[in-house]
């Protein structure tokens, strides 16, 4: 069997396509654009990367962007009050602090000063409670996106058993939550989990999110399961040249796709939905500040 590729980068592409339409229609309804402040504290080339790129697709949605660089020399206390400063402007829908953070910040701390309906990461504990609760909020990027891809190869997935390798709290718990939600059977698997891939075998959804090269073994899919790999991992590729390296994921691809129903690759799976559905929970959020209700994405 070979399974049918999940195109994250399509797929995201319509999402920004739609949500840059109805930023258009808000503007002309409700005469406001959302806006998203973007703040990164430190030179970490990736971070760098990840922020130019938020702040790239937000104004291709037609969004307000703003962004703020701090040097690494800042304090706690600094960036904590440019947080209450964001939290306090009107014209600031949505607030992403980038992590990591300097070790001298406590990344909780800044996470947990944010305005909760503008944590447009879903990283506040008061977000986290509300996916939990099934009580509305706004959810974590990569789990939501994740959600998104599996949804567009089955709709109904009431009764499913879902296995999401990964306990962190910005994919892996918040996916596992997502999944129970849609009516799932749910098992979170981790680094102390007895034969994973046992369980792994039980899925008929997939979803590693543990950040190990090609650790997922096609002989540990069931066949015709739905796998989604979030892991980005870069490794060393001698065969494009010395020096050379490429991205790969948690799952080996190259076997996992002979029992796979549909597979997402790497790159070009999750990685373009995680910033396309941060476009769509700022507007989401802007609505919800507003007392409006939010366009479907
Ligand atoms: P993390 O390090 O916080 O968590 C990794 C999890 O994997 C832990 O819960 C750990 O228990 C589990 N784990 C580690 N070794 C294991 C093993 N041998 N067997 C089973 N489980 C094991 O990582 P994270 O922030 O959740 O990210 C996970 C991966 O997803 C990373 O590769 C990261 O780069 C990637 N990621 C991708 C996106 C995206 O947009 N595509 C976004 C976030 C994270």
């Amino acid at each position: 069997m070979t399974a049918t590729l999940i195109d994250g980068k399509a797929i995201a592409e319509t999402l920004r396509a739609g949500i840059a339409r109805e930023v258009q229609r808000t503007e002309a309804a409700h005469g406001f654009v959302p806006g998203l402040a973007v703040v990164l504290v430190g030179e970490n080339p990736a971070s760098q990367v990840y922020v130019r790129s938020k702040a790239k697709q937000t104004v291709e949605a037609g969004m307000r962007s703003v962004e703020h660089k701090l040097p690494d020399t800042t304090s706690e206390q600094e960036l904590l009050m440019l947080v209450q400063a964001l939290n306090n402007d009107p014209g600031i829908d949505g607030i992403l602090v980038q992590l990591p953070l300097p070790s001298h910040i406590n990344a909780d701390r800044v996470i947990e000063a944010i305005d909760p309906d503008k944590d447009v990461d879903g990283f506040h504990p008061m977000n986290a409670g509300r996916l939990m609760t099934g009580t509305g909020g706004l959810v974590p990027c990569t789990p939501l996106g994740s959600l998104k891809l599996i949804k567009s190869v089955r709709s109904d997935l009431a009764g499913l058993n879902a296995v999401v390798i990964g306990r962190s709290n910005i994919v892996g718990k918040p996916m596992a939550q997502l999944l129970i939600s849609e009516s799932c059977t749910v098992t979170v698997a981790h680094s102390r989990t007895r034969d994973l891939p046992a369980m792994c075998r039980s899925a008929d959804i997939l979803v590693a999110a543990v950040g190990r090269p090609l650790m997922v073994k096609g002989d540990w899919v069931k066949d015709g399961a739905i796998v989604i790999d979030v892991g980005i991992n870069r490794v060393d590729a001698p065969d494009l040249g010395p020096g050379k390296t490429r991205l790969v994921g948690d799952v080996d691809f190259s076997t996992a796709k002979e029992h796979a129903g549909a597979i997402t690759p790497v790159p070009g799976g999750v990685g373009p939905m995680t910033i396309a559905c941060l476009l769509a929970n700022t507007l989401t959020a802007s609505y919800l500040r507003r007392g409006l209700v939010p366009p479907a994405l």
